[in-house]
């Protein structure tokens, strides 16, 4: 069946995701195996990572402090009182035969992400929790073969799995969620946030029901999506054929499917009544874990500054563009260092452009992090402030001083250009008067043209003047003295 856009739009959709955050802990949450990535199969696999006999799970205490200080960045009411339980399910990848997760005391609950919705505004996409569990190992199925080979690796490694309210409603708005989440756990510190290595990962529930109807659709579950951009290709789908299906006069069938990412299709794997009875019961192994208002303070104190304040911080106080701000803020590094930038110079918008602009191409250039970067906060400020001043020209300033001052970070940016020669010459009529005139004899018959109205010319005549000067002119005061005298000058007679 072909959708036109008048039957989707009868419609609306509602998709709730789980995202599972892999946390950057130096050891596992109930084991002191390491929890690195990238190791060779099967090297840090304890006895309780293997469930031998008799191996007792110790809870790794910093895992508690990560998903609290994910909790105060999603507005979480925390609780102090917790506890463990066990999934029981089995497959190859799970040596316990269960998973240890947090079935009815999640360690946060309710809360909600700030996004930004497509119309420009904001939307707060509310949670229903953040809870604490350990990942399953992985199930490598060797290609050409009908043989699966499992890595014990990741099992036990700490995970968060943040559950959303079916509150989004565009397939971009999902992207803006995870966007938003990766985020946070970088500005935290807390995880890589990186889809691609599976350190995020994402299922979504999709339903679809008629426009003013207040009852949810029946829900089916994706997965197997690797790429934000998967995410929201998958919802997209899936909301087509789901509606499709119910414009057929039948019922969606509640169920899980696969995002096939090469063909773009979502596939059955399971129906829902064929699922498991997880038979979930608290964990005999582990005692209930209570948070003291003392460690809790702790973890408030340890917060980091967070995307959404330095948004308002960079919109508000310091009146930069929106699109500027959500840059800047998106990396956190970038983010810190912008922040100090803008705290000592008044010029905060030029001083956005830099940063966005020749700055942020250097650490492109070189693949390199902010952290890296050579220049100090006032250094680069000096930098912008000359040019604001009009010491300095733009063209210099970014052509020549800029690259300059890369190789030598210690050095003052006006010693730098003193040495270049590029000081700014007097930008007074008086100063460039000669200059234009000679440029203005030397061209009789572009002025003429000029005047007849071909004003795009400025760009040449502006260009010749850099020529002459070797662009120590300020360009936007030698563009105004130029024009008044293009306009009034009399050639050719
Ligand atoms: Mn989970």
């Amino acid at each position: 069946m072909i959708l036109d856009q008048k039957i989707i739009d009868r419609y609306d959709l509602d998709v709730g995701l789980e995202v599972h955050v892999q946390l950057k802990t130096k050891s596992k949450i109930f084991s002191s195996d390491v929890a690195i990535y990238g190791d060779d199969p099967n090297q840090n696999i304890g006895f309780v990572t293997l469930a031998h006999p008799g191996a007792l799970p110790k809870l790794n205490k910093e895992v508690i402090g990560y998903a609290i200080k994910m909790g105060f960045a999603c507005h979480c009411e925390i609780s102090t009182d917790f506890i463990f339980d066990r999934k029981n399910y089995f497959y190859p990848d799970l040596p316990k035969g269960y998973q240890l997760t947090q079935d009815r005391t999640p360690i946060c609950v309710h809360g909600y992400v700030p996004v930004k919705t497509l119309s420009g505004g904001e939307r707060d996409i509310h949670l229903f929790k953040i809870h604490l569990e350990e990942d399953a190992g992985k199930s490598i199925h060797v290609p050409g073969s009908d043989r699966t080979q499992v890595d014990y690796n990741r099992a036990g490694t700490p995970l968060i799995e943040i559950v959303t309210q079916p509150d989004i409603h565009h397939a971009e708005e999902a992207s803006a969620v995870l966007t938003a989440i990766r985020r946070l756990v970088r500005y935290l510190g807390i995880s890589d946030g990186n889809m691609e290595e599976g350190s995020m990962r994402c299922d979504a529930n999709i339903s679809v029901r008629k426009k003013g109807s207040s009852e949810l659709g029946k829900k089916v579950e994706i997965k197997n999506m690797n790429s934000m951009r998967n995410v929201a290709r998958a919802i997209e789908h899936e909301r087509k054929r789901q509606i499709a299906i119910l414009e057929d006069g039948e019922e969606v069938i509640s169920e899980t499917r696969t995002f096939i990412a090469d063909r773009g299709i979502t596939r059955g794997m399971r129906t829902k009544e064929e699922l498991n009875d997880y038979r979930y019961f608290p964990e005999p192994d582990l005692s209930a874990v209570h948070v003291s208002d003392q460690w809790m303070k702790q973890l408030k104190d340890e917060m980091p500054p967070l995307p959404e304040e330095l948004f308002r911080l960079f919109t508000e106080s310091y009146k930069l563009p929106e699109y500027n701000a959500a840059v800047l803020i998106d990396d956190p590094g970038m983010a810190i260092y912008a922040k100090a930038v803008f705290e000592q110079t008044k010029n905060h918008k030029s001083a956005s452009n830099w940063l966005m602009g020749p700055v942020k191409s250097y650490l492109n250039d070189r693949s390199m992090q902010i952290a890296d970067f050579p220049l100090r906060p006032d250094a680069l400020v000096a930098l912008v402030d000359l040019v604001e001043t009009k010491v300095i020209s733009h063209t210099a300033a970014s052509q020549q001083v800029f690259p300059e001052l890369l190789k030598q970070p210690e050095a003052h940016p006006k010693e730098v250009a003193e040495a270049l020669g590029v000081l700014t010459e007097d930008g007074d009529e008086e100063s460039l008067g000669p200059i234009i005139a000679s440029v203005i004899n030397e061209w009789p018959d572009k002025v003429k043209a000029y005047q007849k109205g071909k004003k795009g010319l400025i760009g040449f005549f502006m260009g010749e003047m850099m020529k002459k000067t070797q662009g120590k002119i300020d360009p936007k005061s030698a563009n105004a003295i130029l024009r008044e005298a293009l306009d009034t000058v009399e050639v050719g007679k």
